[in-house]
């Protein structure tokens, strides 16, 4: 098993950032030898024969054979056959790898193709043509991945349920130039000859993902022509004697290569030196011939490493565009379902002492519980293990009912944790149907994705506690004035639209630099936290209330006329006549405006409501005062009850009234 960190750095405005992307487990073969890995040798998941008949054909295929179609006869060939094929689903579905098809689905396309390219052997043209079609990348990548051919056909259970459910692809015997695998009905389907064709073509291109010529595929049992099941001799040659035999030649090297004609690549000039002196100049120009096949797909290789680089700095840049926390989230689900397609996405994310689901693609609520569950418990080994691939849920006690899913049970995991500064954020878990599904492939793009979604996350989180923070008061953590102000603006112009009257309420302590004096600043801290609960505790569930600095504070009332207001502002005072102050009771003066959006401004408002709050203190304060600008049919100002001298200043007020 090889172990490898994946680190990329990218260069964010001018700061160069080390990202740690993703730490990988993957295996050169078989995914073997991790704690948390276990293997399958059969299909033993209960999923039933319906489900597997609608799922007999994985969306790589239909969008192979309408690659192909389109390829040899034009784009319009591609609309006469799905004219003739005469089905309901849309081409844009069909071209959409992630989706699955019926049976019949699967073979009314492949006669359709075969009739409108007069081509009796047109499945297993596709299978062959799969590597010069622009189809299935990623699952190529991730074969090619594995290194060599054996390894791609030992991993063919994996491989075959990318694309057909329907039927199963087991490996019978292995060798280093050959295999011998079972091709069998696991839906009640039968066997059809289409299915054999495109199977054959199929495996005959797996060397040619390492540069080596096409294998040899025999196909001597045959459940379309009455055997039992299928079965598919594979032989291909890996090239290592001929390479044995030019190195030989090697050992007596010496000049005389420009005989051999151009060389293309001087790299491999010293070999076909070599092979010459040796005295074979077929050989060596055979030689030159295989090694420059070779060099190209290493060079291919190379190119699609550098591409799927390229792709997960884009999808890092996407997710770390947007900091709005529900947007990544959303952000971090969609992409990791495009990356590992076709399987079921759940992102669970640390809670407390608990692990929370918080988004998936429809996974069942109990088999959600039980990933919480197995993702809390194995949160240390998620930490310092990183990515876990469990091939047979059945095996996994807290996640065993999964397999009992139906119709479609869940067989088989890959679970990435979102790690950032080592503390666990949450996992991201990829379901398959049935068991054995994941390539090491698979594994490694979930990692990368998990890694970005982590920086993506934590990034979002202190976005959104730096705005929170920044809205609110330190001390009370009420709003402050700026959210206050904000929370105006949003409130009238919705009253502007649906009518309705606003209301503010301005407050400030009575005598409160003498409860300082008396007792100290600490001690006024702590009454004016008391204050801000008094008040919490007084308003209503969509009013504001904020401190809007010092010992002065402020309550935003959508919908509330003055007599609201009224008994707003006063429940407050009473609230905070209650706060506990040593040796004296604690009051506070009020003042109330109140507007129908249209008729005045929001500095108008806060202005009016300042000088009523004014008012107040000047008639002697622990006393509320409403719109003393505003000639109304109301009282002007009211003043609560015990409250002195309410006359006096009424009278230099201009003559506004006093509530009763
Ligand atoms: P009144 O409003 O009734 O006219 O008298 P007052 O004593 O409350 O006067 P004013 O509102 O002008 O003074 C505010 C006082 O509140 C001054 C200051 O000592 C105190 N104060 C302001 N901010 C804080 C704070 O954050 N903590 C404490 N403990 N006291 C504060
Ligand atoms: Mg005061
Ligand atoms: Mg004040």
């Amino acid at each position: 098993m090889l172990l490898f960190w994946a680190t990329i750095w990218t260069d964010v405005g001018m700061r160069r950032a080390r990202l740690h992307l993703a730490r990988t487990a993957v295996d050169t073969g078989t995914m073997g030898g991790r704690d948390r890995i276990e293997y399958a040798d059969t299909q033993r998941l209960e999923i039933t024969s319906g489900w597997r008949r609608e799922h007999a054909g994985s969306g790589l295929t239909s969008r192979l054979i309408l690659a192909y179609v389109e390829r040899e006869a034009g784009g319009q060939a591609v609309k006469l056959m799905l004219a003739r094929a005469g089905l309901s689903v849309s081409e844009e579905r069909l071209r959409d790898e992630n989706c699955w098809f019926s049976y019949e689905t699967k073979l009314a396309l492949w006669r359709a193709a075969e009739e409108l390219l007069g081509d009796p052997h047109v499945a297993e043209h596709v299978g062959a043509a799969a590597l010069d079609l622009s189809v299935a990348m990623g699952l190529k990548r991730a074969l090619r991945a594995l290194g060599t051919p054996a390894f791609v056909y030992g991993n063919v259970v994996r491989a075959n349920a990318k694309f057909n459910w329907a039927h199963q692809l087991v490996l019978l015997e292995s060798g280093t130039e050959s295999v011998r695998m079972r091709y069998q009905d696991l839906a009640g389907v039968g066997y059809h000859r289409y299915d054999c064709e495109y199977t054959k073509g199929l495996l005959a291109t797996v060397p040619q993902l390492f540069g080596l010529p096409a294998a040899h595929v025999g196909h001597s049992v045959c459940g379309a022509r009455g055997g039992q099941c299928c079965e598919f001799d594979v032989r291909w040659t890996t090239g290592t004697r001929r390479l044995r035999r030019a190195a030989v030649g090697l050992a007596g090297a010496a000049g005389a290569v420009a005989a051999a004609g151009a060389v293309a690549e001087p790299i491999l000039v010293p070999v076909a030196a070599g092979v010459l002196v040796a005295g074979e100049l077929g050989l060596a120009m055979r030689t030159m011939s295989f090694l420059r096949r070779r060099l190209r797909v290493l060079e291919h290789r190379v190119r699609e490493q550098d591409d799927a680089a390229g792709r997960l700095l884009s999808s890092l840049e996407d997710l770390s565009s947007d900091l709005r926390l529900d947007e990544v989230l959303e952000q971090i689900t969609t992409k990791a379902q495009t990356a590992v397609g076709g399987k079921q996405f759940a992102l669970l994310l640390m809670d407390g002492s608990r692990m929370r689901a918080d988004r998936h693609s429809g996974i069942p609520q109990a088999s959600l519980a039980a990933l919480e569950s197995w993702a809390f418990e194995h949160r240390k080994t998620l930490i310092e293990h990183g990515t876990v691939v469990i091939d047979d849920l059945s095996r996994e006690p807290t996640l065993a009912n999964l397999p009992q899913e139906q119709p479609a049970p869940f067989g088989s995991m890959c679970a990435a944790p979102l790690v950032f500064r080592e503390e666990l954020l949450g996992v991201l878990a990829a379901l398959a149907h049935g068991s054995t599904v994941f390539l090491p492939g698979d594994a490694s793009v979930l990692s990368a994705y998990a890694g970005h979604a982590a920086i993506a996350l934590s990034n979002a989180r202190l976005v959104a506690r730096l705005e929170r923070q920044a809205g609110e008061d330190p001390l009370t953590g009420l709003a402050n004035q700026r959210t206050f102000h904000n929370e105006c603006r949003v409130e009238l112009s919705r009253a502007q639209r649906s009518g309705g009257e606003v209301s503010v309420i301005m407050l400030d302590l009575d005598e409160f630099k003498a409860i300082n004096d008396m007792h100290g600043h600490p001690h006024g801290d702590q009454v004016l936290v008391g204050v801000a609960e008094a008040l919490r505790a007084s308003i209503r569930q969509h009013d504001t209330v904020a401190r809007m600095g010092g010992e002065e504070f402020a309550i935003l009332l959508p919908d509330a006329d003055k007599a609201a207001a009224y008994a707003i502002a006063e429940r407050a005072r009473a609230a905070i006549a209650g706060v506990p102050v040593a040796r004296t009771t604690l009051s506070c003066s009020a003042g109330i405006a109140t507007t129908s959006a249209s008729e005045t401004s929001q500095v108008e408002l806060l202005e009016t409501a300042d000088r009523a709050l004014y008012q107040a203190k000047r008639l002697g304060r622990n006393r509320t005062v409403t719109n003393p600008d505003f000639p109304s049919e109301v009282p002007a100002f009211a003043v609560t009850a015990g409250a002195e001298a309410e006359q006096a200043p009424a009278a230099q007020a201009g003559g506004r009234r006093l509530a009763s």
